[in-house]
């Protein structure tokens, strides 16, 4: 159990592991033009962390900042723990927050910005010390209490931001794209760092970010947001392998693209038979096969599939664990494939590929 968690008060709404309901009812937040909030609904459920992820523009951070009370909405409810804090201020939602930008005050030190939420509510000095210290470390930062933001690298800047939200115990965590001013080692860190805290802690989380790997990597569930509204809600794997459009297709992990056939509610793809993921109706359709369901097999005619595929290595990167080649099919048709450094094609080398054996149509929609 983390200092934090000890000092929390037994029976609080933000004692560790009760965390607090989050619900958004059909929140309009219109600016005119179509951007906005477009009626999003949305539950968290206690100690959850829901990821809100989506392109530039789509509506994560006025989602967020509607949560927080920092941006009017025009229509729709906000509800923590069964209560409508629609109309409430900012500072009596009891709220945590972290942005992305290092919003540290530069005159204070790390000791002091975490202290400053307490002062604000008048804690006692010997309270706040100790609850700040606690804070601190938590993050790992207890050593470094006395520096000032410019003696802090970014990303210890932005555990002092977390412990900053966190020690006035609030019921919600926010966190607007905490991790992209960060360089990608201390990204990663601190992402499972921010995972760590939070699932001790119990703190129901929204997390923002426009990175679909730390969104499936960090998120308990993942909301892929399209034009204010979401478009698909869902564990990590379940968006992953069970994308309900083209748009979640595309925008969660790499896949390729191709067409195929559904028939009696059977797909063909390459001539091939393939496992039917998503119902479809019959017709041609748009494929998405990620490209690690695509196989090097040894000759043609052999793998998994009912008939494999030949074509020529285009390119080949050598990716530290793994290995992506870009191959072009004898139709014309450019596929990528992920597959285990030891095999290691040369560019231009003729290769035979299937399709896995497990279901390699990741979501099928009606074709452009
Ligand atoms: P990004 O990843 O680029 O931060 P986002 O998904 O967080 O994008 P938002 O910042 O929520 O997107 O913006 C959603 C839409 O609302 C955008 O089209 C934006 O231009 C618009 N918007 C946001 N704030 C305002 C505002 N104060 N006035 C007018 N339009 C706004």
């Amino acid at each position: 159990m983390s200092a934090l968690e000890t000092s929390v008060r037994p029976g609080s709404a933000s004692a560790p592991g009760l965390g607090s309901t989050v619900e958004l009812r059909g929140v309009v937040r219109d600016f005119g033009g179509g951007a906005g909030l477009a009626g999003l609904s949305l539950s968290a459920r206690p100690g959850e962390l829901i990821a809100l992820l989506g392109p530039s523009g789509c509506g994560k951070t006025t989602a967020l900042r509607a949560l927080a009370g920092l941006e009017r909405v025009d229509a729709g409810s906000i509800l923590i723990d069964g209560e409508d804090v629609t109309d409430q201020p900012t500072n009596r939602r009891d709220l945590g927050m972290v942005f992305q930008s290092y919003s540290l005050f530069p005159h204070l030190t790390a000791g002091q910005n975490v202290e400053f939420g307490l002062r604000m509510r008048r804690v006692a000095t010997v309270d706040r010390r100790r609850r700040a210290a606690e804070a601190l470390e938590l993050v790992g930062l207890d050593h470094h209490a006395d520096r000032y933001a410019h003696q802090l690298s970014g990303g210890q800047q932005q555990r002092v931001a977390l412990a900053r939200a966190l020690v006035t115990r609030p019921r919600v965590l926010l966190l607007d794209e905490p991790l992209s001013a960060l360089d990608a080692k201390v990204r990663v860190q601190l992402r499972d760092e921010i995972r760590r805290i939070q699932t001790e802690l119990g703190i129901t989380t929204f997390f923002v970010t426009h990175d679909q790997e730390e969104a499936l990597a960090v998120a308990d569930r993942v909301a892929v947001m399209r034009a204010g509204d979401i478009e698909q809600i869902g564990e990590p794997e379940e968006l992953y392998r069970r994308p309900v459009s083209a748009f979640v297709a595309e925008f969660v992990g790499l896949t390729n693209r191709v067409p195929g056939v559904v028939a009696a509610g059977e797909l063909t793809v390459f001539g091939m038979r393939v496992p039917l993921v998503s119902p479809s109706a019959d017709g041609p359709v748009t494929v998405y096969l990620r490209p690690e369901d695509v196989l090097f097999t040894g000759e043609a005619g052999t793998g998994t599939g009912v008939s494999a595929l030949s074509g020529v290595v285009l390119t080949t990167s050598f990716l530290g664990a793994l290995r992506r080649t870009r191959v072009r099919l004898d139709d014309g048709t450019e596929l990528a494939v992920q597959h285990e450094t030891r095999n290691a094609p040369a560019q231009g080398e003729r290769i035979h590929l299937s399709l896995a054996g497990t279901p390699v149509t990741v979501g099928v929609a009606p074709q452009d």
